[in-house]
């Protein structure tokens, strides 16, 4: 990108991110350039979307899962991106990825609960952001601990980095319970009161693990006061190579935004 190309993100990035409520959606993991182009349409189409969010390097539970298409998967973004003026989120769980992200223009990263964990990982990520302009989601450990998520968003803070956003994406309980991530608000709206200037997001997708709770849990985040919404979205959600289940299509997510009763002054 040249000078002139980079302010222009600058702004870009900077009147999304003050947006309410913030719209993110796109598959959990980019799989192919068609159902990346696919989804990033459908969901320009909609008008409701403000970033497309898409698992480029994706850190699974247990090995012998797709763990993300790599590098090779970037510049599909930027013609996602160029396609459709979305801006484009990604995961990034190493220094490489933070570096490979933003040298494809990457405009939003994210920490995923998985490294959240990760006191070492977390500092690695923000050594590589020093002096990078780019804003990071946070989202929440996979365990309940605040303290763990917090200490997260000083790393990153004291890393230089202005603009810090939180993710809930539920807390991991064992057994089967009636969410995949319990959402368990009061911790949630805890942090929040920790950090009432942070952009606050609900990960609806992954509290849920399926596509019937998701109206409801999204709902009541947009009443607690949260400032926008994560949901998982791709073309044919049933043939996804990750968290089928929990994935609408883009016609499926404006239905969904469209039953949300909305704050007044986000009407
Ligand atoms: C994801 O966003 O696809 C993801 C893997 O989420 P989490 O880190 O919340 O499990
Ligand atoms: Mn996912």
């Amino acid at each position: 990108m040249n000078t002139e190309e980079i302010q222009q993100q600058k702004e870009q990035v900077q009147q999304i991110w003050k947006k309410r409520p913030l719209i993110i959606s796109g598959p959990c993991s980019a799989e192919s350039e068609e159902q990346i182009m696919e989804t990033a349409i459908g969901l320009a189409k909609t008008g409701k979307v403000d970033v497309m969010r898409s698992g480029i390097w994706k850190p699974r539970t247990r090995p012998g899962s797709f763990e993300g298409i790599g590098v090779k998967g970037l510049p599909w973004l930027q013609a996602a991106k160029k396609a459709t003026g979305m801006l484009m989120a990604v995961e990034v769980a190493t220094p490489k990825q933070v570096e490979n992200a933003l040298e494809f223009g990457i405009d939003i990263l994210w920490i995923g609960g998985r490294t959240t964990v990760n006191p070492f990982s977390v500092q690695d990520i923000a050594d590589a952001l020093r002096g990078v302009e780019v804003p990071v989601l946070i989202k929440n450990p996979l365990n309940p601990d605040l303290e763990l998520w917090t200490g997260a968003v000083e790393r990153i803070d004291r890393a230089g980095i202005k603009d810090i956003g939180l993710i809930h994406r539920g807390f991991a309980v064992y057994g089967n319970t009636e969410y995949r991530n319990p959402p368990m608000w009061h911790l949630a709206i805890e942090m929040k009161m920790r950090y009432p200037e942070l952009p606050f997001i609900a990960d609806p997708s992954h509290i849920c693990g399926n596509r019937e709770g998701l109206l409801g849990v999204a709902q009541r985040a947009i009443d607690l006061d949260y400032d926008g919404l994560i949901i998982e979205s791709h073309c044919t959600p049933d043939v996804a190579w990750s968290d089928a289940k929990q994935q609408v299509t883009p016609a499926q997510l404006e239905d969904i935004l469209n039953h949300i009763v909305w704050r007044k002054e986000d009407k």
